[in-house]
């Protein structure tokens, strides 16, 4: 405090107290009163002089006015007022007031030393002396703009929400804990086809009974909101007022007093009609072939699973699951398109649909295989019957493009008495089954039984191990001589494979054969075998330079002459391993030429006409249309081992092996008998002048090491 405004403080005090204290009590009472004053930080505290102007301070006050100390002293205290209320004489008016009677106490703009306003209350007493004269007056100044700015934000945001609710695209309502509406804004009304929301609260007297489709939901959410005090979220659906069906969305709360006692339940409301029908069409296609329109392998798993545990429920129950696979689907699909393909299978899956009762289920797995689930069938006769009728049904023509087209199915079936417990072994099963079909001859249906299951392990085994057997090189080539029956001397060797496999020794390709032609694991097989052969042929030929050329037979499979590569790796072989294409020979069999026959004659040809030899394998337990031969460019027959071991002792039952080697003959084909066993069967093929030979009586099928003893002891026969 500065000293000239002490005095001044000394000198009202002195008139407050009309000298009866001493200094020293002065001293005392002003130290007491700046301690009280200086406690009051919200508040700015003056004392003016009798005329209004500033005699002391506290802290409060240059905190909340900003003005320093020597700023103020002796400033009329009407420079806290802004300029209006200083001209409208609110500060003396004030004064005035406070000096004629009771403190004076008013809210309203007060201004900082730097003009910024803020909302005070203000009070203004009148100090007095003993005998009631005015000395003075304690002016106390309180900042309440922040209360003044929180109840403004309060009522502008009640202002605010109102306007929202009527102006909203979301609906809003209140209602009374009995289900009326006891408020309800314009969107909520639109929204359920109601010209305002008068005609809606009218109308709607009850509405969990009125308004919605199912009420003993929305009753049920309706005790949740009434458990809970957070929001609660339902969807549901609802009438409008035609009568038409909406969902809608709701969050909703009850509102309480401040005892807990349930006043009314509001929230809002949106039509989520539109998200949910993509919902229900997502939900439909997942469980829905889109093509066909039928249920999928996820929904046909479900069903099954639901017959299984029925089955398991009641004992008498039976149902059966027939699996379905075109059998010539492929070949419409890659010569008509895919589009005609796409119709076919939509005819397919209309004519199933016939043949089935309603509480059947005809599912599209994928691609061209069908599932039928035949639910609470008689007995196994009954599966037979349906699956003769689907078959009857699918032979009839499909006239696609303007073309007749005929289908054909091979068809598994899996009967539920076999006490299945996952939706997955059944129609592993009936898969089994269905593939059982397909190798026993086309457009039939089988019966699964536990021989197939036993028989499809195994299978699976093998295609396990045969992986690992490639990675680890366990394949070896062994080779079996066929002899020139005219001079009785090796010409050349077949190539046939083997598996060494680490715990079951050499495994027979007539075990194997199968299952890496179905898994395509033929393709980096074959290819192996044809390098190492070559390679081993170009080896033997520098080793053994007296020896007469010889030749090496390869055989291929199915699959590998239907691949359109085949032409550029046997070239790439051969060029790799130097051998001369004339030393290489091809045994393919009569089936795999005539199920390509389309595409057959050109690849044998181009083979041909890169100077390697082609034998027909197996000659006569394929097909047989002799026909076809002079069509392809062949030029060997090798007789199945099959007709060249019924050649008794006497020669009898030698009738197709003649008929043979008389074909051959006129066809200008060289003849390998196979499976020459014996010395009679070798002196009757001699008779018959079968110009080769290949069997165990001449050797068995031996290693390369084995092979060049025979090669330096160039023993004839
Ligand atoms: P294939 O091409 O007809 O081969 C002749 C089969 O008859 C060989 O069986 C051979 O060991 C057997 N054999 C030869 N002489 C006699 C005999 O005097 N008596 C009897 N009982 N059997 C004889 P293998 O080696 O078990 O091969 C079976 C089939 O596996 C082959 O029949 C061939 O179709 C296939 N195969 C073998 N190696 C390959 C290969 O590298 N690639 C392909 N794609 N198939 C192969
Ligand atoms: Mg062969
Ligand atoms: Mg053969």
């Amino acid at each position: 405090m500065r000293l000239g405004a002490r005095s001044l403080f000394i000198a009202v005090l002195r008139d407050i107290t009309e000298g009866k204290r001493a200094e020293e009590a002065l001293r005392l009472f002003e130290e007491r009163f700046r301690l009280v004053l200086e406690g009051l930080k919200d508040h700015a505290v003056f004392l003016l002089s009798l005329d209004g102007r500033v005699v002391t301070w506290n802290a409060g006050a240059e905190r909340i006015q900003g003005y320093a100390a020597d700023e103020i002293v002796g400033q009329n205290f009407s420079c806290f007022y802004p300029d209006d209320e200083v001209k409208r004489g609110a500060p003396e008016h004030e004064l005035a007031a406070a000096r004629d009677g009771s403190p004076y106490e008013g809210e309203g703009w007060r201004v900082r030393k730097d003009g910024s306003r803020f909302w005070a209350i203000t009070t203004l007493t009148a100090l007095r002396n003993e005998s009631g004269k005015v000395r003075g007056f304690a002016l106390v100044i309180r900042d309440i703009t922040e209360r003044q700015e929180a109840q403004e934000a309060l009522r502008q945001a009640q202002e605010k929400y109102h306007g929202v609710l009527e102006q909203a695209v979301i609906g809003s309502f209140e209602t009374t804990p009995g289900g009326r509406f006891i408020r309800v804004n314009p969107a909520l009304a639109r929204l359920c086809g109601y010209e305002s929301p008068a005609e809606m609260k009218k109308r709607i007297t009850d509405i969990g009974q009125q308004l919605y489709v199912e009420p003993e939901r929305r009753a049920q959410f309706v005790h949740l909101m009434r458990e809970h005090t957070a929001l609660s979220e339902f969807e549901s659906r609802v009438y409008r007022k035609d009568g038409s069906i909406i969902w809608i969305n709701e969050t909703a709360r009850a509102v309480r007093d401040v005892r807990g006692a349930l006043l009314h339940y509001e929230g809002m409301v949106e039509d989520v009609t539109k998200r949910k029908a993509v919902e229900i069409q997502l939900l439909h296609d997942a469980f829905h072939d889109k093509l066909t329109g039928l249920p999928n392998r996820a929904l046909c798993l479900d069903r099954v699973g639901q017959s299984i545990a029925r089955a398991q429920r009641s004992p008498d129950y039976l149902f059966a699951v027939l699996l379905l696979d075109l059998d010539r689907f492929k070949v419409v699909n890659d010569s008509l398109g895919p589009t005609v393909g796409d119709r076919m299978l939509v005819e397919i899956a209309r004519r199933l649909e016939q043949c089935l009762r309603p509480s059947d289920t005809v599912s599209r797995l994928g691609g061209d295989e069908f599932a039928l689930l035949l639910d609470g069938i008689k007995d196994v006769g009954d599966t037979i019957h349906v699956a003769e009728r689907v078959q009857q049904e699918l032979a009839a023509p499909f006239v696609l493009g303007g073309q007749e087209v005929f289908a054909g199915a091979s068809i598994g079936i899996a009967l539920s008495a076999t006490g299945y417990e996952q939706a997955e072994d059944v129609l592993r099963d009936a898969d089994i089954a269905m593939h059982r079909a397909k190798t026993l001859g086309k457009s039939g249906h089988e019966m699964f039984d536990t021989v197939m299951h036993a028989r499809a392990v195994k299978r699976l085994e093998i295609e396990t191990d045969l992986r690992r057997a490639i990675e680890r090189e366990e394949f070896r080539v062994f080779y079996q001589p066929i002899v020139s029956l005219e001079t009785g001397e090796i010409t050349g060797f077949e190539a046939l494979v083997r598996w060494q496999h680490p715990e079951r020794g050499l495994v027979s390709p007539a075990e194997f054969i199968p299952v890496v032609e179905e898994t395509r694991l033929i393709l980096p097989l074959g290819r192996w075998v044809l390098r190492e052969s070559c390679r081993q042929l170009k080896e033997w030929q520098t080793r053994f330079p007296e020896h007469p050329p010889l030749t090496v037979a390869v055989n291929l499979s199915g699959r590998q002459f239907e691949q359109p590569d085949l032409i550029a790796h046997i070239r790439q072989i051969l060029e790799e391993t130097q051998l001369s294409p004339g030393r290489l020979k091809l045994e393919i069999t009569e089936s795999v030429i005539m199920e390509n026959a389309d595409s057959a004659s050109a690849l044998l040809l181009q083979i041909r006409e890169m100077g390697i030899e082609l034998a027909i394998d197996d000659f006569g337990t394929g097909y047989s249309s002799l026909s076809y031969l002079h069509r392809f460019p062949i030029n060997a027959l090798k007789i199945d081992r099959s007709f060249v071991s019924r050649i008794g002792a006497q020669g009898e039952n030698a009738e197709i092996v003649r008929t043979i080697i008389a074909l051959a003959d006129n066809l200008c084909l060289d003849v390998v008998a196979e499976g020459v066993e014996t010395a009679e069967q070798l002196a009757h093929l001699r008779a018959l002048h079968c110009r080769h030979g290949q069997g165990y009586f001449f050797s068995k099928p031996i290693e390369a090491a084995a092979v060049e003893s025979l090669l330096v002891r160039r023993p004839t026969w």
